[in-house]
């Protein structure tokens, strides 16, 4: 879409506002709203100043005025505003130099790809990811209570909890079974259905929408795979719909990736694969009918992972899902079948088109821009190193003896390791400056005093039920 034919849709459409958004540090959507009439083709050049020092993360300028630059490529209806909305996201640049910023996340993937073709590897990387969610009843939260099953509240998980739930009134869903027969037991078909709908609207090409594994009301919906910076637009746009929607339908949607103890937690599994001249790269006759070029990309994805994890896996929650019996990898392995191993090459489709890799630790608290191109950057660096992702984990790993077990590597136990990780290990991320040194610390620091410290200096509800009475 071009600025003329976004102002001919607002004309269309009927738009009295123009919402601008943008993506803040750790990966939420902020935004700030004018009378259409300021929608014009000028302002795609000029952009629409903002106070950027209090955004998260970006205190540090010493420069707080800063520009959004709407790309219009992006616009979409906001379904959800009764005065109708047209939404852009937008870049963000310095007024005075001009130039991009090198904190927000959507300028870093943008250099990801122009780094990706300066190495003359590839033009293009597809992204696929998989971003699962929980619905929950809208019930208050309660910060006092144990959030890991009692204060959450769905149809499902109260029924399975046996909290109080009333009357058994009939038949209940059998613990673990709303996985996935059709309704009456799927209950949130429509809900989904009224999602894919949303998105389909706004330009996101969605593939299927199913129930997942977890008891909890817990969904999924397959978006087809898209460039890369696309695919960070779109991940947002998506996060907003499914949120969104299940606010209109009186529930609320949540990407935490494990809300619920015992259960299965929600990943972002992550499907890439690179393209040069319109032909696919990872098609060969190597290891699950993939190409040297792919083994390379996986070596590299399994030698950055830690690393790497710290943007994929950006929260302290994030590492109660990568544990052991939940279909999470805690294996830093590539395997055709294992899903507790972290790169898994889907076998459904002999099509080279179709030939993959899906990085199975993401999940979806990471902010995707700087998710998907910190994998990009890790790929690439194992394509140029030309490192071996070593052997296969294709067998059941309960066969293997424990010291064979003990010898592969494993995801990191928490935000702390994978960010001492990164501390160490960075050097393929800085490459052709896409992120920066600064952004590398900026990312540490703010996740270690605002989360990894918040959490850590609190006494847990949990902590109440094992040693009040000691
Ligand atoms: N929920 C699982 C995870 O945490 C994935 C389940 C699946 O899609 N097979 O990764
Ligand atoms: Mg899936
Ligand atoms: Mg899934
Ligand atoms: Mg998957």
């Amino acid at each position: 879409m071009t600025p003329k034919e976004v102002i001919a849709l607002a004309k269309e459409k009927g738009c009295k506002i123009l919402d601008l958004r943008f993506c803040d540090f750790p990966g939420t959507w902020q935004h700030t709203s004018y009378p259409i009439s300021e929608l014009t083709e000028d302002c795609f050049e000029e952009g629409f100043g903002f106070d950027g020092s209090s955004i998260r993360g970006w205190q540090a300028i010493n420069e707080s005025d800063m520009l959004l630059k709407p790309q219009a490529d992006t616009a979409f209806i906001d379904p959800f505003r009764e005065i109708p909305t047209l939404c852009l996201i937008c870049n963000i640049a310095d007024p005075v130099t001009g130039s991009d910023y090198t904190r927000d996340p959507r300028n870093i993937a943008k250099k990801s790809i122009e780094h990706m073709r300066s190495t003359g590897i590839a033009d293009t990387c597809f992204i696929g990811p998989e971003a699962e969610f929980f619905v929950f009843d809208n019930v208050q939260y309660d910060s006092q209570r144990d959030t890991s099953f009692y204060s959450i509240n769905s149809t499902e998980a109260v029924w399975n909890s046996g909290a109080d739930e009333g009357p058994n009134l009939g038949h209940k869903i059998r613990l673990k079974e709303g996985y996935f027969p059709c309704p009456p037991t799927d209950t949130l078909m429509d809900l989904r259905s009224a999602m894919i709908m949303h998105m389909l609207d706004a330009g996101i090409p969605v593939e299927c929408h199913h129930h997942e594994v977890a008891t909890a009301g817990q969904c999924e919906i397959d978006m087809r795979f898209s460039d890369l910076v696309a695919m960070g637009d779109m991940l947002m746009k998506y996060k907003y719909i499914v949120k969104s929607t299940a606010h209109a339908f009186g529930k609320s949607a949540t990407f935490m990736p494990k809300p619920v103890f015992e259960d299965n937690g929600s990943g972002m599994h992550t499907h890439l694969s690179l393209w040069k001249d319109s032909k696919p790269l990872f098609a060969g006759d190597g290891y699950a009918g993939l190409s040297e070029t792919a083994l390379f990309a996986v070596g590299g994805v399994l030698k950055h992972a830690a690393a790497l994890i710290a943007f994929t896996n950006p929260t302290t929650i994030s590492y109660k899902r990568l544990v052991p019996g939940y279909e999470a990898p805690v294996n830093l392995a590539i395997s055709q079948r294992n899903r507790s191993a972290s790169v898994r090459i889907p076998v459904y489709s002999k099509s080279p088109k179709a030939k993959r890799f899906e990085f199975r630790c993401p999940d979806p608290t990471a902010n995707g821009y700087l998710a998907f191109s910190a994998l990009l950057m890790a790929a690439l660096d194992g394509i140029q190193n030309k490192i071996d992702p070593g052997n296969p984990l294709d067998v059941n790993i309960y066969d293997l003896s424990p010291e064979e077990a003990a010898g592969i590597p494993k995801t990191p136990a928490s935000l702390e390791e994978a960010l001492a990780a990164l501390e160490k290990d960075h050097e393929f991320l800085l490459k052709g400056d896409v992120f920066t040194p600064d952004v590398i610390e900026t990312w540490i620091n703010y996740k270690m005093e605002n989360e990894v410290d918040e959490l850590r200096l609190r006494p847990h509800p949990h902590e109440f039920m094992m040693y009040y009475d000691i």
